[in-house]
């Protein structure tokens, strides 16, 4: 219990750190080396205006110098993220009496990685409506990195490397139907890109319970949005959010799902 505490602390600074990678993509900065500042009044922030969640509340969601409002994204990233940095590590059945081989322990830190990237990407679409291609591409290239190592470490057959190829190149397809027909409209080609990515992560047939519980979801959401009058039918929504939640839900719960569905079918 208390390494999953100890994760999920972790994930909050994590999910700082995401915040801040997100704002700067967006406004060029280099995300390394800048320190932080205050988005309105530019004063440098201190150690103590940076403790994830805990600054947020102690400062009664304005800023220290200017009084300011900060965006609720800041503290919801971090506990989103501490949230998903506790989830992978307890699913994956890590716990702190446990034996674990090497291989096990790079696995965690592939998912809390791509997971972190796919964070990113949530902000991101959330409130630019798109995905920056830096973000997706790295998750793409971590992705075939991880598949190799599995190969090479004799985890993941030749056909199952394939598998996870073909489930990134069927949704990615998929996807590029739906936005070429729909000439942008339905989709954006930044979602063509992100699904891949989940193809890559999920492989087959998890990647059908991602995009279904996306497709789910985004459509109850916008039913519920134009219903309140806060949408209309032809408004803008990102879809990538979803498919980022979906990608979660798939990891953690594809093979129930799958096995449920089959039990239904055989009934
Ligand atoms: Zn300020």
């Amino acid at each position: 219990m208390i390494d999953i505490i100890f994760v999920f602390i972790l994930g909050l600074f994590i999910g700082s750190f995401l915040n801040c990678v997100a704002c700067r993509i967006f406004l060029e900065e280099d995300f390394v080396l800048k320190n932080s500042y205050c988005p309105n009044c530019k004063h440098k922030l201190s150690a103590l205006d940076l403790v994830p969640v805990f600054s947020f509340l102690s400062l009664r969601g304005k800023c220290r110098y200017c009084k300011d409002k900060i965006s609720w994204q800041y503290p919801m990233v971090e506990l989103g993220t501490g949230i998903v940095f506790a989830l992978i590590y307890y699913y994956l059945g890590f716990s702190l009496l446990g034996n674990f081989s090497g291989y096990q322990i790079w696995n965690l830190f592939y998912l809390w990685i791509v997971f972190s990237l796919l964070i990113i990407a949530f902000v991101y679409d959330a409130r630019h409506y798109l995905i920056p291609d830096r973000i997706t591409f790295s998750g793409i290239i971590v992705s075939f990195l991880w598949i190799g190592f599995s190969f090479y470490s004799k985890i993941l057959t030749a056909g199952e490397v394939l598998g996870f190829v073909y489930s990134g190149v069927f949704a990615a397809l998929f996807f590029f139907c739906l936005w070429f027909f729909s000439r942008g409209k339905a989709m954006g080609f930044g979602d063509v890109k992100l699904v891949f990515l989940m193809g890559l992560v999920l492989g087959f047939p998890n990647i059908i319970v991602a995009l279904f519980f996306a497709f789910m979801t985004g459509a109850v959401v916008g039913i519920i949005l134009i219903i309140r009058g806060a949408k209309k039918m032809k408004s803008q929504v990102p879809f990538g959010p979803y498919l980022i939640v979906g990608t979660l839900f798939a990891l953690l719960y594809g093979p129930q799902v799958i096995n449920w569905y089959w039990s239904l079918s055989l009934r």
